[in-house]
């Protein structure tokens, strides 16, 4: 079998987590298994990177700032195979560039253009260990560039299909995914399965367990993930295609996600093109909207509101403001203290009354609901950030995610 193993910030965090992750590589080699294998930085690394560089510049550029954070990943996979090399493995530690990472030239979010994996299965054959820093590859100039917060689970999985492995395992603090935040909710169940479709809502919706990217490059080819911890050697829970054992609860899992800031732009004229007025300079500000709703019109005027992450708030008020003097709106509004929740599940497509509940129970707790959008398989809500942990606890509860799944 072939393996790529990805070990997140805090299975590198310190030169005894390091050793822990050398026992778990060491002990795939013993199966007698091909391993590559991905890190992130060290635990609070890249935080630390950032702000260094944001007390010199609120607004750094975006190369240097790519350059400057790619060196934690370089820390933790040189030291990972330092550590290896000591026990007799043959590993060796590469960079984005030397893994053969190309991406496009958008720092800081770059996109993987492809992953020249050969010579890496040339070496794995000989069992050599490449130890690859996640996050970062190189654009077609060299310039060193990186995949957006989180995005080692990608360049893993990325890995994975560049070198025709079997599996994917994603090694964490949690040793699974639950069917919500273990953080908010004590009482959540680990899921063994859960499907690509569904874990990518999960993931999109804010389940920060996994890079939503991985899981779109995942589903794309097939590739399963196993995410387990590095803690304990327990089973976690495998991501793969849905198949017929999968549970068939409405529901499987609640999402939140605070980084949600909403504006409203107030009385325009109804007429076509109001749509593309607003949201054209949006996106060529590069600012990914979220949950739009516009209203009905009356009297010959409308409403739009929408959602982008609180980073933008600012830089999308401007906009509107701008858009709002040439389409003749009548104001703007906006609200950088909103967050979303999500109740996600595949079971949505064969049972009913999912939203209406959903309302019920939101209402019994006195939160109100300032916007709704549904797909298929998931219904989210913007409400008070304020209120987020309290509808999480209600929703998880009342769709009887607790314990055993709800039959
Ligand atoms: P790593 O540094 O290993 O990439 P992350 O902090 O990015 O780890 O992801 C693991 C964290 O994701 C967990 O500690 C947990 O708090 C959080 N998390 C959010 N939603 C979920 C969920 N549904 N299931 C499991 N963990 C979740
Ligand atoms: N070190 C990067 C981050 O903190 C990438 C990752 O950990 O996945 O976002
Ligand atoms: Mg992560």
């Amino acid at each position: 079998m072939r393996v790529v193993q990805k070990f997140g910030g805090t299975s590198v965090g310190s030169l005894e987590r390091i050793r822990k992750t050398a026992d778990i590589v060491a002990a795939e080699l013993e199966r007698g298994n091909e391993v590559a294998v991905v890190v992130s930085a060290m635990s609070g690394e890249t935080n630390r990177l950032i702000a260094l560089a944001h007390e010199l510049n609120p607004d750094p550029e975006r190369r240097e700032l790519d350059a400057m954070v790619a060196t934690g990943e370089q820390v933790s996979a040189a030291l990972l195979a330092i550590e290896l090399k000591s026990r007799g493995i043959a590993a060796y530690s590469c960079n984005g560039a030397q893994a053969g990472f190309r991406t496009d030239s958008s720092h800081a979010r770059a996109r993987i253009r492809d992953v020249d994996g050969s010579q890496l299965i040339e070496r794995m054959q000989q069992r050599a260990v490449p130890v690859v820093t996640g996050f970062q590859g190189v654009d077609e100039r060299g310039n060193i560039t990186t995949l957006g917060r989180g995005g080692s689970d990608t360049s893993a999985v990325a890995l994975a299909i560049a070198l025709k492995a079997d599996v994917c395992d994603i090694y964490t603090d949690v040793d699974g995914i639950y069917t919500t935040d273990p953080r908010i909710v004590p009482q959540a169940r680990k899921m063994d399965h859960i499907s690509y479709e569904e874990m990518l809502e999960l993931a999109s919706l804010g389940a920060k367990v996994l890079q939503t990217r991985s899981v779109e490059l995942a589903m794309r080819y097939k590739m399963p993930i196993h995410l387990r911890s590095s803690f304990n050697l327990v089973p976690g829970t495998i991501v793969s295609e849905e198949d017929a054992n999968m549970e068939r609860a409405a529901i499987s899992g609640v999402a939140y996600n605070r980084d949600e800031a909403k504006i409203t732009v107030m009385g325009i004229p109804d007429h076509p093109g109001i749509a593309a007025g607003i949201f054209g300079p949006v996106a060529n500000a590069g600012i990914n909207v979220d949950v739009i709703v516009q209203n009905v019109s009356a009297q010959g005027f409308t409403d739009i509101t929408f959602t982008v992450p609180r980073g933008d708030y600012k830089a999308t008020l401007d906009l509107m403001h701008k858009a709002c003097a040439s389409m003749q709106a009548k104001d703007v509004t906006g609200d950088n203290t909103v967050a979303k929740v999500s109740v996600v599940g595949v079971g949505m497509r064969s049972h009913a009354g999912v939203a209406g509940k959903m309302f019920e129970v939101l209402a019994a707790e006195n939160i109100n609901i300032q916007m709704i959008t549904t797909s298929e398989i998931k219904i989210t809500v913007v409400i008070d950030e304020k209120q987020v942990d309290a509808a999480v606890r209600a929703l998880h509860g009342a769709f009887g995610l607790e314990g055993e799944p709800a039959a």
